[in-house]
């Protein structure tokens, strides 16, 4: 079974837009700032993606640009503005930052109710500990995903490829919160396969296109593919997509499926914390 990212996206959409109406009545918007530092095409791609996302269900959002120069207290002053605006519910610092800034340094200046990409400490401090809030939207996507496939976590042994802050540790901790056996792999794990074979639940997120054949993966799996390549003029996932779609139980395709889940769930945290602020 194909996993339609497009159509779970957009079912999200739906009740996000719904919420933003039944706010509407109380006469507030929810408003998302993005930050965007530079000029990367890639991510000028995604802040766009986002924005108008945001239009389709009623956010209003904007986007702050700042130049591939700028200094780390320009970026930090520019984020503490939007801290302090009671207009903007979330904020959005899109990456990879130019180097010679710090992610965590700017990520740490966000107002934590705010974080709608869920990387400050103190939202990924409450993650770690069992009480969720705003949390990392792709692993969240990725949840969510299984949720509405009827695929329960507990108990199953779930297999992560990828220990990065963005996507593989916080799935790792959504996955054990809800009491799926984890096994997190990366780059120096020794036998790749072995760990992949045992997954009900594969989730891979390396950036390495075509890392993942049929051979390392359990028949019956669910299997997630995070990973976004160019090869070529096509966007690929790290996932042998046609020879693995036909022994998985389900699978999510490359464009269409995380990605767009990803999105909606940003829209839905922005919405979660308009509704926590005004509370
Ligand atoms: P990252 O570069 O921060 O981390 C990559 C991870 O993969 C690391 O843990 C690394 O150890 C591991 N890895 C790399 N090569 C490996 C190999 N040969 N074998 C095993 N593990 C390996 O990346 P990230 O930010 O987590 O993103 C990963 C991929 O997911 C990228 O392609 C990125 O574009 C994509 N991504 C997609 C979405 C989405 O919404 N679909 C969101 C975030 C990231």
């Amino acid at each position: 079974m194909l996993i339609d990212g497009k159509a779970l996206a957009a079912e999200v959409e739906a009740k996000t837009k719904a919420r933003v109406e039944k706010l509407a009545a109380r006469g507030i918007v929810p408003g998302l700032a993005t930050v965007l530092v530079g000029a990367n095409p890639a991510s000028q791609m995604y802040i766009r993606l986002k924005h108008s996302a945001c239009t389709r269900v009623g956010i209003r959002s904007e986007n702050v640009m700042l130049p591939e120069d700028a200094t780390c207290e320009q970026l930090i002053g520019r984020i503490r503005e939007l801290n302090l605006r009671s207009d903007i519910h979330g904020i959005l610092m899109q990456l990879p930052l130019p180097k010679g800034l710090s992610p965590q340094k700017a990520m740490m200046a966000i107002a934590p109710e705010k974080d709608v990409d869920g990387f400050h400490p103190v939202n990924m401090g409450a993650l770690l500990l069992g009480a969720e809030r705003l949390v990392p939207c792709t692993p969240r996507g990725i949840i969510y995903a299984l949720e509405r496939l009827g695929k329960g976590l507990e108990g199953a042994e779930a297999v992560i490829v990828g220990h990065s802050n963005v996507v593989g540790k916080p799935l790792a901790a959504m996955m054990l919160n809800r009491n799926a056996t984890v096994q997190v792999c990366h780059v120096f794990t020794k036998d790749l396969a072995k760990h992949t074979r045992d997954a009900e639940i594969l989730a891979v997120a390396a950036g390495v296109p075509a890392l993942i054949k049929k051979e390392m993966v359990r028949p019956g799996a669910y299997v997630f593919d995070v990973g976004i390549s160019r090869v070529g003029d096509k966007t690929v996932g790290d996932v042998d997509f046609d020879a693995v779609k036909d022994i998985a139980a389900a699978i999510t395709p490359v464009p269409g499926g995380v990605g767009p889940l990803t999105v909606a769930m940003l829209l839905e945290q922005t919405v979660q914390a308009a509704e926590s602020q005004i509370a």
